[in-house]
Parts: structure tokens; C-alpha cells; sequence
């Protein structure tokens, strides 16, 4: 019935070829793909490149059916490992599929909803096609709304920090807390860190936000030390990957140590066990450079990433923080306790802090005592509080 489709191509994996391995191999890689995809589309479509590593692909023929097939079929193709000199890479495809009918009367809108089709299939799993239907145009509004509200935030009046307590596993008592932080302007309370830090990360605000977060945390010790009449609580403060690397942190921790110099020691920069591990990023110089001018740091989400235990002695670290998805295995299993408990002993052995995360139930909590770890952090205890209850929390 209809003449005509659209299908969006994005690739990936490029941007690491060409950061990895130059340019040049970029290229090639480039032109295989696009060879591919000549070879398994007919004659009369078009093929154009976008730009980075986004094709279009025009085709002479509706049906929802055969056009799904032939994109199906593409993104197998795009799935066999290229030979690219002595490198053998993979670049994965995702499509999105728009057919055209009625509904479009310009070229635009088609183009958007393919974009939307296409960014479906990437968020759910990449290496697929997907036909673009009304929910997805929905997603991409629901998208386009978060940039739009996040580029025009006001930090002070649109976020806020919360702060969970971290207790010692043998006491109870509160030895510190993590500071997550909220997005409380009216409309987005809902929308959590999980889903708009990566969109403030990708559209370059997360570098302010992250700022603000750090002042935010310094001043709320500061005033936790001026009603507490002591020093002893400590504050855990996230700091994603480009953060750490943005020209901007070490001037503002300088400041921040400047500013607060009974704070030294008592900031602690949790970065999470992918970021650490990322060779490319090398974050390594610059974690020593933190720690020494007085900012400790954790390793958060152990567990998620691919680091062995026997990695863990070579970074600059002085805490872990075993992930949540590994409490949720003790219980069941036993080579999850072994495992569990591993951990905890090398920790422990490298002068480690060790803090369990997600700690909900009576019977974990057991379990970790048992192993001897020493802090914990989860639901059990409390969940994210405001300031003032985490004040009340060290009172009581
Ligand atoms: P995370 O660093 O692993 O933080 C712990 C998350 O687990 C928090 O979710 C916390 O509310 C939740 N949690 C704590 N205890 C339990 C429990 O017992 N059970 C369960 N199911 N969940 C528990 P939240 O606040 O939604 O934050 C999600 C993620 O967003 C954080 O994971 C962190 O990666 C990121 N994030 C939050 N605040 C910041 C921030 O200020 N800066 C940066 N860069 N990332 C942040
Ligand atoms: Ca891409
Ligand atoms: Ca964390
Ligand atoms: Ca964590």
C-alpha cells in the first residue's frame, strides 16, 4: 500500500574504534558497514550517511512485513565482526523503522519518529529494529521534556540532597552518610537520579549539577559539625566519570579544602567500579591527585563491573562498597556467600573499608555480621533522608 520507508541506523561502538585504535581505522570501518548494507538492501534504495555513525536508508516499498524482515536481516549483518587489518571489531546496529502513510505529510515528522524508533531500539538492548509506534513518540516527548527542563534548572530551586545513613554493622550507630541527590521542581518529582543524570551527563550539565552537588554537601556538614557541637560524621558524595575528568573538579575541591580545612578527610568521592576500570578514561592519576590533597575515595557498585578480586590493590581506593545485587544473592546461594565473603576479607586485609549496600533484611544483615563486615547501608537501617531527620537520626 505505502511506497515508501524510512529506517534510522545508528551504530556502536565507532566512537572507541576511533578513539582506540585512530581515524583511519575508523574509516574503514565506516566503509565496510556501508558496504553491507548495499549488499543486503536492493538496487533502488538510497543510502546516505548522516554524519558520526547514523545512516538513513530509503526504501521503495511499505509493507510493514518485508521492510521489518529486511531490517531484521540488516542488523544481523551489521552483527559479524569486521576484518579490519589485523582487528577484528563489531559494531552493532540499531534501527528504527517508520513506513509511510497517511499520518505524515512532511518529511520531518518522518525523519523524528524513525529517530524515535531507532532510539527505542537502542535503550532497549541495541542490536535491533524496531517499528516506530505512537508510545515511542510519547518516550521521545517525555525525553525532549527532561532536556529542556534540565538545561533550564535552576540547581538551588530544582534539586535537593538526601542523605542516607551508612552504620556500623556491630552498633547500628550512624558512622557517615551518602548523598543522593533529588529533583524536586514540581512535575518531575518522580523522574530519580537513575534516569536524569545520564541525560544531564549527555547534554554536558552534569559538570555544574555535579559542582553544586559538592558545595551543597561541604555546607551541609559544615552545619551538621556548627549543631552537633563535633566532627565526626562524614558525607559520601557520587562523582560520575566525566566529572572526574572535567577541569573543573580539582580547582573546586581545592577551593572546597580552602574553604572547610576541618573537612580534610571527611568528603568522600564514591566513583563507581566501571568508571575506575575504564582503561581508556585512566582515571588513576587523578584519583591519587584527590586523595592527596584530602578527599578519600570509595569504589562504588562493586560487583557490576569486570574487575576481579585481584585488582583491587591497584588503585588509589580507600573504600568498597559491594553492590546491592550481590545481597540479594546471599540468602539463596552459598557461592554468593563465599564470594561475598572474599571480598570482605581482601578488603579487609588491604586496609579497606568494606560498606555492604541495599542491606533490607533482618536475616542479610546476620549473614553480613557473620562475615565480619564491618558497614552497611540500605532500607534496614533508613532510607534517604532530608538534612534535618539525618541530623535527628545522629541525635537519637
Ligand atoms: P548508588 O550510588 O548505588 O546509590 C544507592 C541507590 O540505592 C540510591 O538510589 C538509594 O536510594 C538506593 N538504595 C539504598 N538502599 C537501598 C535498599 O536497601 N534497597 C534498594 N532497593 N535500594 C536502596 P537513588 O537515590 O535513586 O540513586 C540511584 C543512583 O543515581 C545512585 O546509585 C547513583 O549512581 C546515582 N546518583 C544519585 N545521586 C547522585 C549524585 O549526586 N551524583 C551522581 N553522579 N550520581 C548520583
Ligand atoms: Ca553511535
Ligand atoms: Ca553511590
Ligand atoms: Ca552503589
Amino acid at each position: 500500500k505505502h511506497d515508501y520507508a524510512l529506517l534510522s541506523l545508528d551504530f556502536d561502538g565507532f566512537k572507541s574504534v576511533n578513539d582506540a585504535l585512530g581515524h583511519s581505522v575508523g574509516d574503514q570501518l565506516l566503509i565496510s558497514i556501508a558496504k553491507r548494507l548495499q549488499q543486503h538492501t536492493a538496487e533502488n534504495a538510497t543510502i546516505a550517511r548522516l554524519g558520526g555513525d547514523e545512516f538513513a536508508i530509503i526504501l521503495r516499498d511499505g509493507d510493514a512485513d518485508s521492510v521489518m524482515a529486511l531490517s531484521d536481516a540488516l542488523v544481523q549483518a551489521c552483527a559479524k565482526p569486521h576484518t579490519l587489518g589485523q582487528h577484528q571489531i563489531v559494531s552493532t546496529a540499531s534501527i528504527g523503522v517508520v513506513v509511510g502513510d497517511e499520518r505524515y505529510t512532511n518529511a520531518e515528522d518522518v525523519v523524528r519518529d524513525a529517530d524515535s524508533a531507532m532510539y527505542n531500539a537502542k535503550i532497549s538492548g541495541k542490536s535491533q529494529a524496531r517499528l516506530f509506534d505512537d508510545s515511542m513518540h510519547t518516550e521521545a516527548l517525555r525525553r525532549l521534556k527532561l532536556e529542556h527542563y534540565l538545561r533550564e534548572a535552576n540547581f538551588d530551586r530544582d534539586f535537593e540532597i538526601k542523605l542516607q545513613p551508612i552504620v556500623s554493622l556491630e552498633s547500628g550507630a550512624p558512622t557517615g552518610f551518602e548523598v543522593l541527590v533529588r529533583w524536586v521542581s514540581p512535575g518531575l518529582e518522580d523522574v530519580g537520579p537513575d534516569t536524569f543524570i545520564p541525560i544531564a551527563e549527555e547534554i554536558g550539565v552534569m559538570a555544574d549539577l555535579g559542582q553544586w552537588i559538592l558545595i551543597k554537601s561541604a555546607e551541609t556538614l559544615a552545619s551538621f559539625d556548627g549543631a552537633l557541637g563535633h566532627q565526626r560524621t562524614v558525607l559520601h558524595v557520587n562523582v560520575s566519570k566525566r566529572q572526574i575528568l572535567h577541569p573543573q573538579l580539582m580547582p573546586l575541591l581545592i577551593e572546597l579544602v580552602d574553604r572547610y580545612p576541618e573537612q580534610r578527610g571527611r568528603l568522600i568521592l564514591e566513583i563507581t567500579e566501571t568508571a575506575v576500570m575504564d582503561r581508556r578514561a585512566n582515571l588513576v592519576p587523578r584519583m591519587e591527585a584527590i586523595r592527596e590533597i584530602g578527599f578519600p575515595l570509595a569504589m562504588d557498585d562493586f560487583g557490576t563491573g569486570h574487575s576481579s578480586l585481584a585488582c583491587l590493590h591497584k588503585f588509589p581506593l580507600d573504600e568498597v562498597k559491594i553492590d546491592r545485587s550481590f545481597i540479594l544473592n546471599i540468602e539463596e546461594s552459598r557461592e554468593f556467600t563465599a564470594i561475598y565473603h572474599a571480598i570482605v576479607s581482601l578488603a579487609d586485609h588491604l586496609g579497606l573499608k568494606v560498606v555492604a549496600e541495599g542491606v533490607e533484611t533482618e536475616a542479610q544483615l546476620v549473614q553480613l555480621q557473620a562475615m565480619g563486615c564491618a558497614f552497611g547501608q540500605g532500607y534496614l537501617f533508613d532510607r534517604p533522608l532530608s538534612p534535618d531527620d539525618a541530623l535527628a537520626f545522629m541525635r537519637r
